[in-house]
This record gives structure tokens, C-alpha cells and sequence, in this order.
């Protein structure tokens, strides 16, 4: 038996899970999603994930038909169904099936996909070695034309930013604002360590306010760091002393070169050794059960 997939209320094999090819999701991109991870049967800050779904669906003028309780027990459903304690759950929301046309007025009704199963875990090397960014050419999309708080269904800046790290032989690349200033990853977001203080951009800057993001911020703010959002450029990163990325896949991934600068001592950072820990801790006791 393959994995079960839920999509519209429905559990379905993962061989007939199927949708329209007018659904606009497809066509356009229009819609939004999560990605959440469940630890030994806890998933992990349940919702604070399902608030951003809906704040994002809220956005886009998209109306979810599901309550948050509903929604967290499609989520459990689809999770029991494929008997996962350790998972990585994909929650889609699409404008549904319309015409050709991109006007949203013409669909019928948002269609719903949760998608659970075992997670693809980052090479361990990563974590023991850290590893290269390079900055993408591709700026971050600017707040005022597509707001990167929306985690909408619409990847293709983060999509062309990833293929210049392809291109580059590194696994992540940097990505930057229209002025510059350093934003985050493809999909993950950043963080500076200089002397005692753990540094983030804003997210007016245009990230994503990322769940793993503010649960490092809080972490950091307990070990008496001096945790501060801040505008930086690369010549920042380039003179700090670590740097790493957050996310929910990724939790914590140490960096050591930028654009073949060394960051730090060229080894993976104390702190975000320290912090990968608590953040680990944090995951084996916080959640929402099933
Ligand atoms: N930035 C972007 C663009 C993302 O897509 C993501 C999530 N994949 C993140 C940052 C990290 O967010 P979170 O910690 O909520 O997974």
C-alpha cells in the first residue's frame, strides 16, 4: 500500500491522487502552503504554522473552507492513516478549478491537499561541516509587488535563485533585497553571530517570517544572547563570526564560506552548535499530540 494522500476530505492512494489540470494552483501558482514536521508524534508548533496558512490565504483573498480545529484534524487523519511518528507534512491550499483565465472570481472552490510523509533529511555533513552559499543575481521579491510573508504556491524567485547555487556547485544561495541588503535563503532563513549578539534581518526587508525563525529567536534571547532583527549587507556576513540558516526541514545548518569568504573561523559556530541543541530538546517535548 502506497502513502495516503488527503485531498478534499478524502484519503487517497498516492497513485490516484490526482487534481485538475485547471486548477489554478497549477495554471498560476495560485494558492498557498506549509511545510510542518512532526517529532515522535508531536508536530511541531502546529499553530503557529496553520496561523500563517490562513493569514497568507487571508492575504490573496482566498477564503480556506476548513476551521483551524478541522484543519489540525485532517492534518492527524492524514498523519494516523500513514502510520508516521516522524514526519514532514505538506499542507496546500489552491484557489481550485477555474477556467484558463487567471481571474480568481471564476473558481469554484479551493481545493485542499495534505501530503505526509517520512522526511528528507539534509546530507549530516551539512551539519557537521557547514556549508558554501554564494548570493543569488536574483533579488528577493519586493513586499510591494508579491509580500514574501505570503508563503504562497509562487516559488519561482526563490526556484531561480536555487538554480544559480546548482549552477554555482554550492547547495544554498544568499538571497538579497532591491537594495542590497540580505534577506534569506530559497527557503530557509538567515542568521549572524557577532560576538554576543545573534543578528536576523527584519521582515520588512522581505523574508519570510519563518516558525523556525522566531523559535530561534526565542531560544537565543534564553541564552542570554543579545538578539536583535537587524538591516545588514554582505559585508556584514562577510565579517561576522558564524552564520547559519533555519527552517523547518533544515532546523539549524551552520555556513562557513560567502561567495569564498570565510565566515568565521571556517568552522562550524559554537552557537549555532548550542542552539541546535536547545532547538532539538524544544522538538522532543513541545507539540500538538496525535
Ligand atoms: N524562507 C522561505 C522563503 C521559506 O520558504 C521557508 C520555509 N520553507 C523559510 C524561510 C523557513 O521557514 P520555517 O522556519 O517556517 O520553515
Amino acid at each position: 500500500m502506497g502513502l495516503k494522500i488527503y485531498i478534499n476530505g478524502n484519503l487517497v492512494d498516492k497513485s490516484e491522487a490526482r487534481i485538475s489540470v485547471f486548477d489554478h494552483g497549477l495554471l498560476y501558482g495560485d494558492g498557498v502552503f506549509e511545510g510542518i514536521r512532526s517529532y515522535n508524534g508531536l508536530i511541531f508548533k502546529l499553530t503557529e504554522h496553520l496561523l500563517r496558512l490562513y493569514e497568507s490565504a487571508k492575504s490573496i483573498g482566498l477564503s480556506i473552507p476548513l476551521s483551524l480545529p478541522e484543519m489540525t484534524r485532517a492534518i492527524i487523519r492524514t498523519l494516523k492513516a500513514n502510520h508516521l511518528k516522524d514526519a514532514y507534512i505538506r499542507l496546500i491550499v489552491t484557489r481550485g478549478e477555474g477556467d484558463l483565465g487567471l481571474n480568481p472570481a471564476k473558481c469554484s472552490s479551493p481545493t485542499i491537499i495534505i501530503i505526509a510523509d517520512k522526511i528528507a533529511l539534509y546530507p549530516k555533513k551539512y551539519y557537521t561541516n557547514g556549508l558554501e552559499l554564494i548570493t543569488a543575481a536574483t533579488r528577493r521579491n519586493i513586499p510591494e509587488a508579491l509580500n514574501p510573508q505570503i508563503k504562497s504556491l509562487n516559488y519561482l524567485n526563490n526556484i531561480l535563485a536555487m538554480l544559480e547555487a546548482n549552477n554555482a556547485g554550492v547547495p544554498e544561495a544568499l538571497m538579497l533585497n532591491q537594495n542590497g541588503y540580505l534577506v534569506e535563503g530559497s527557503g530557509v532563513n538567515i542568521f549572524v553571530v557577532k560576538k554576543k549578539q545573534l543578528l536576523t534581518p527584519p521582515s520588512f526587508v522581505g523574508a519570510l517570517k519563518g516558525i523556525t525563525r522566531d523559535t530561534i529567536i526565542e531560544l537565543g534571547k534564553k541564552e542570554k544572547l543579545e538578539v536583535r532583527e537587524e538591516i545588514m549587507t554582505r559585508h556584514d556576513l562577510f565579517n561576522s563570526d558564524e552564520c547559519f540558516l533555519t527552517g523547518t526541514a533544515a532546523e539549524i545548518i551552520p555556513v562557513i564560506k560567502v561567495d569564498g569568504r570565510t565566515i568565521g573561523n571556517g568552522k562550524p559556530g559554537k552557537v549555532a552548535a548550542r542552539l541546535l541543541k536547545k532547538f532539538r530538546q524544544l522538538t522532543r517535548t513541545e507539540g500538538v499530540r496525535y
